[in-house]
């Protein structure tokens, strides 16, 4: 179930950032600003009751600007929020009042169907009921005072707030066993819709909108050889009227959203531009998150010189330098090209994700590492690695028990996991090892 997106507005300075670091309970935000954002917004993972919720923080609005441009930041940022966020909390600031652009704020919440929590912070005493009743005007659900800096109304915020999350369907209900989830990834324009229009448009698919999932999400499954792919909410993939920066950066974190839900990413690049920084961010968290990566080079057709297609492929090359593993698929979703060919290796990378390498086979490459002698050493403690075991799958975890696991470093993990993937078929999936000490 991809986890609903609550977007946390208000003007600059009334305790946003404090009330989402106190929900967030101090987690690191997962990612600050999309390229070319100069406006901090950060995407935190949280949860109340076991209930998982990802945070958005819509954060500053540079203050110092003409009054016009500011109040018109304020209302894009609302109308992001209403667009594209599951819940909106609203915080205004009980010491100064409502003010015009709490005002501006609220008329386009009220027209939102979307639930919203009109939050009064800095009333640091919970008795000061007084300072509430100025926000009665925003003709909003009843205000709510709240001290994010101390955390009282916070719990009840956050009851109320999970609440109006619709009721989680368990995936076993909706989609058949063996279902393989995928999220495809990217920056905006690099293709993926054209890429989910294709896929849909070409083979039997049933566009699920399942009831009670979270308003929006919308998944694709489709059937190929006998094995269902879904694709994870495809939803803000949609074709938009307004594009602007806090569009893009929802946009950015349903794609995050959609990888805590996936086996395996398709991260779309536009050949045209090569590999980029961002590409390469979103390319690191999905990793992180144990997915089976496939980098799909979009738009095959614009390279069509050989020095297009060149620097393309170095540009993937440098940027992946840590995941030389994840295979590489040059399609065009304008013309149709290699489209086909996604399936069997999406197949193909969740079969190696969910490989097990049998002990013995393990223990016979260690063995025959053993006696190239090759291994690391530090301080006269020269690494010996008795035996492994793997322990884990989806992706792969090797275990390697060893007198000396302090002098493992990168050098040698990479040694290791590169006789890993020479020996036994890892491709397109990350692979977790670690040392314990044995004695
Ligand atoms: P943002 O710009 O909306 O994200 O606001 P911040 O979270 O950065 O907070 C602005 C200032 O208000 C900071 O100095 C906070 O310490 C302060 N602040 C936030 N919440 C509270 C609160 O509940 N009570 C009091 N007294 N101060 C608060
Ligand atoms: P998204 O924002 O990642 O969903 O990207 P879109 O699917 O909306 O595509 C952005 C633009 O790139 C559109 O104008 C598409 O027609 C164009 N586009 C997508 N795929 C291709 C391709 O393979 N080749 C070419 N030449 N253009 C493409």
């Amino acid at each position: 179930m991809p986890k609903p997106i609550v977007a946390v507005v208000g003007r600059p300075n009334v305790g946003k950032s404090t009330l989402v670091n106190r929900i967030a309970q101090g987690r690191d935000a997962i990612v600050h600003e999309s390229r070319g954002v100069t406006r901090d917004r950060s995407y935190h993972e949280a949860d109340w009751n076991g209930v998982e919720f990802v945070l958005v923080d819509t954060g500053g609005i540079e203050t110092g600007r003409t009054d016009d441009a500011f109040s018109g930041r304020i209302r894009e940022q609302a109308l992001a929020a209403v667009e594209e966020a599951d819940a909106i909390v609203f915080v205004v600031d009980g010491r100064t009042g409502a003010t015009e652009e709490d005002e501006a704020v609220a008329r386009i919440l009220r027209r939102s169907d979307k639930p919203v929590f009109l939050c009064v912070n800095k009333v640091d005493d919970p008795t000061n009921e007084a300072a509430l009743w100025d926000f009665y005007s925003l003709g909003l659900d009843e205000p709510r005072a709240l001290s994010a800096l101390h955390g009282t109304g916070t719990g009840d915020l956050l009851d109320d707030l999970v609440g109006s999350f619709p009721e989680e369907v368990a995936h076993d209900d909706v989609y058949p066993e063996g279902t393989v989830n995928i999220a495809i990834i990217g920056r905006p324009n690099v293709g993926k819709s054209s890429l989910v229009n294709r896929i849909a448009g070409r083979t039997r698919s049933i566009v699920s909108d399942v009831a009670g999932t979270t308003r929006d999400a919308v998944d694709i499954v489709v059937e190929r050889d006998g094995v269902p792919f879904r694709i994870v909410d495809t939803a803000g993939m949609r074709k938009r009227s307004v594009v602007h920066e806090d569009i893009e950066y929802y946009s950015m974190v349903r794609g995050l959203r959609a990888i805590d839900e996936a086996d395996v990413c398709l991260l779309v690049v536009d050949s045209s531009e090569g590999m980029t920084e961002q590409d390469q961010k979103i390319a690191g968290l999905a990793i992180e998150r144990g997915c089976a990566l496939v980098v799909l080079l979009n738009k095959w057709d614009l390279a069509d010189t050989d020095r297009k297609r060149e620097e393309c492929v170095m540009s993937v090359d440098r940027r992946l330098d840590f995941a030389p593993w994840a295979p590489r698929l040059r399609i065009s979703a304008l013309t149709g090209r290699s489209v086909d060919k996604i399936w069997a290796l999406v197949a193909q990378v969740c079969e190696n994700r969910s490989r097990q390498v049998p002990t013995s086979a393990l223990n016979d490459l260690l063995q025959r590492l053993r006696e190239t002698g090759h291994t690391v050493s530090r301080d006269r403690k020269r690494l010996r690695i008795m035996y492994g075991t793997q322990t884990g799958s989806r992706p792969p975890v090797f275990a390697f028990f060893c007198n000396y696991p302090e002098v493992v470093d990168d050098n040698f993990r990479r040694y290791l996991e590169n006789r890993l993937r020479e020996n036994f078929d890892l491709e397109g999936t990350p692979v977790r090892l670690r040392f314990r000490r044995k004695d």
